[in-house]
């Protein structure tokens, strides 16, 4: 079976980072709603091999101090195992980041990178409790559109 890479960001992705930077080992808040359930999706499909990136990897205190993190907020002990957190950029499929843009063959302005606004600092950004009713919208929509695709396929048949 095809084994892929997911390099995945910590703070601002699975931890919701509202407090200033510390140090690599204080991690002050609760995760990104879902972000337990995403992690153990992947771990347990077998399919991936899980990187957390995040600069609190140069230090093992703080690769520590996240493992005891996702332990604490759910994620089970033999899950946390099979997660590598690696101290150089890893050769992935997809990364998962907040502070990226993601390329599409023509660069962005200077200002944009420079006023450069995660998710969850925007003023319009969608706030984690809002996220699920979000997501849950855009799933009616896109299995709306299936379906009225399905039948357009169905009356072309
Ligand atoms: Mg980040």
């Amino acid at each position: 079976m095809t084994i892929r890479t997911i390099s995945i960001d910590f703070d601002g992705v699975l931890h919701q980072y509202t407090s200033p930077w510390l140090n690599a080992k204080t991690i002050y808040d609760p995760p990104v709603p879902g972000a337990i359930d995403f992690l153990r999706e992947l771990i347990t499909s077998f399919k991936w091999d899980v990187c957390i990136f995040s600069t609190r990897n140069t230090e093992p205190a703080g690769v520590k101090a996240m493992q005891k993190w996702l332990v604490e907020n759910g994620l089970e002990e033999a899950w946390v195992t099979r997660i590598r957190f690696p101290l150089e950029k890893p050769l992935a499929w997809i990364g998962l980041d907040d502070r990226i843009i993601t390329f599409e063959g023509f660069f962005p302005k200077e200002a944009e990178l420079w006023n450069f606004k995660p998710w969850n600092k925007r003023d319009a950004g969608i706030a984690p409790q809002e996220h699920d009713a979000v997501s849950a919208q855009s799933d009616a929509a896109r299995d709306q559109e299936e379906h009225r695709q399905g039948s357009t396929e169905a009356k072309q048949a």
